[in-house]
């Protein structure tokens, strides 16, 4: 092993935290621990996350430096296209939210590693992938739901919050050499008023508090010099006006339509399951099974339902982006502004806009590294989407339409309690840039949350096992370019 000067890493992921209000709220003096132990030490980012932009998928990037598409966990929600009768309802249309979380461990790709497989003694905290933890050291395998029902009947997630905090510490006396902690209150909060509400900049701030008294016991410990520490985010947040109903429009289109909670239907031609509620994978009957993969060109020649789904979607305000697999491999993408093509050849992007541009670029080099990418589209509304899209569609669960949202919608209305007045899991800027921070030097300016495993393994005097999308960010790229 590589030396270290870090005996522990604490990851924080802030879910839901927006990058600009922790930037802005570190520049007000609002959340001076913070600054004063991550961005005066080391570094503050804002970074990309994955596509989906949601709680789950875009927390497995921190533990296995893989996007959700290389993960095989396309969403939150997914349709299990070879299981689709009798007695596996449930297990068909997957849905991470509740019980369904048992399964995210049996998802993930066999091949993949979690970052708690490389410590002695690994610590997980409302984490959403827990292999790689015994049963000891997932130290919220029994607690976490009763907090989850607690805090959804009365809105106190500011309780969990609270009680992670004491976990870490627990975790900590007992020697744990990673820590993994989920802190949901900014997420919840921001869901159920808006992410630049009161309640909400005060879980950001709670979250400061608490991190400073971490900070202090582990000083008086004289165990602070030797902490690594990493705090991000899985997505940030927008407000949302306006709910559209996707699976009542598909079945205005043509088609019938299994959704989430209403799995046990039969007779369906389409399944539509929503993520973050800001994206969603829509999965089409091909012929008298679900095996076939129906693509772009068959979808648009009115194949599913008697019209041009792609047409029919993009018409609806609160269709932002609908993509498709091409059939000669390769994704489509379209807009209100244009369609384009996007493959991957080698090292290579290739993204080819056909009439107009999709994500309203600026000129973008026809063909780039996955880094040239993310770079030049970085500030964009859409930074990274061909990048993402492609790693999404590499993942056989993903849908065959694939939506994201516009800004201010979201994709289901009915069956959502408490009402979300904001949402997440589009491909759009305010979901996809996310704050990094921590005590350490990040060398390269542009980065993924996908590099944050291979980072904090490297600085933990660790090496990634496997190959992953991530790349460190604790040197330089090399001068040729490396690609995910
Ligand atoms: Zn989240």
């Amino acid at each position: 092993m590589a030396s270290t000067p870090y005996k522990r890493c604490i990851f924080l992921l802030v879910d839901g935290a927006r990058a600009d209000v922790v930037q802005q709220m570190m520049e007000a003096g609002e959340l001076p621990s913070l600054k004063r132990h991550l961005l005066d030490l080391g570094s503050f980012r804002t970074a990309v996350t994955v596509f989906p932009s949601t709680t789950g998928p875009a927390h497995a990037p921190f533990l296995t430096g893989c996007t959700p598409g290389t993960c095989n966990i396309p969403g939150i929600r997914w349709f299990d296209r070879r299981q689709p009768h009798g007695w596996t309802h449930y297990h068909q249309s997957r849905s991470y939210v509740g019980p369904g979380s048992l399964y995210v461990d049996v998802d993930l790709d066999p091949g993949i590693r979690t970052i708690f497989e490389y410590f002695d003694r690994p610590a997980g905290i409302f984490s959403f992938l827990n292999r790689g933890l015994g049963i000891s050291e997932n130290r919220t395998l029994l607690s976490k739901s009763w907090y989850w029902f607690y805090a959804h009947y009365t809105g106190h997630w500011q309780a969990v919050d609270d009680a992670v905090w004491g976990y870490i510490r627990n975790a900590v006396t007992r020697g744990s050499d990673f820590v993994f902690a989920v802190l949901p209150a900014v997420d919840e909060y921001s869901h159920h008023t808006h992410p630049f509400s009161e309640v909400t900049f005060d879980s950001y701030r709670a979250i400061d508090r608490a991190f400073g008294q971490l900070t202090e016991e582990l000083h008086r410990q004289d165990m602070l010099e030797d902490t690594l520490f990493v705090l991000s985010s899985d997505h940030g947040h927008s407000t949302t006006h306006t709910h559209f109903e996707l699976w009542e429009y598909l079945n205005a289109c043509g088609l019938k339509t299994l959704y989430y909670p209403k799995i046990m239907r039969n007779g369906c031609t389409a399944a539509s399951m929503i993520s973050g509620n800001g994206m969603a994978h829509v999965y089409l009957k091909k012929g008298d099974g679900w095996h076939g993969l129906p693509h772009w060109q068959e979808i648009r020649e009115g194949q599913y339902g008697g019209t041009d789904l792609v047409e029919a979607l993009l018409r609806m305000e609160a269709v932002d982006i609908v993509a498709a697999r091409d059939k000669d491999n390769g994704v489509v993408v379209a807009s209100s502004s244009g369609t384009a093509e996007i493959r991957q050849q080698s090292d290579m992007i290739l993204y080819q806009p056909i009439d107009g541009d999709p994500f309203g670029y600026p000129p973008v080099v026809p063909c780039a590294t996955a880094d040239e990418l993310l770079e030049v589209t970085f500030d964009s509304e859409y930074p990274d989407a061909p990048y993402q899209l492609l790693r999404l569609f590499d993942s056989p669960r993903a849908g065959d339409l694939v939506i994201s949202a516009r800004p201010g919608y979201d994709l289901r209305m009915l069956h959502e309690y408490p009402e979300h007045k904001s949402s997440h899991g589009s491909l759009h800027r305010e979901h996809m840039h996310v704050p990094l921070l921590t005590n350490e030097e990040i060398a390269r300016p542009y980065v993924r949350t996908t590099d944050v495993f291979p980072s904090m393994l490297e600085w933990m005097g660790k090496l990634p096992l496997d190959p992953v999308d991530g790349q460190s960010f604790v040197s330089p790229l090399q001068a040729e370019g490396v690609n995910a």
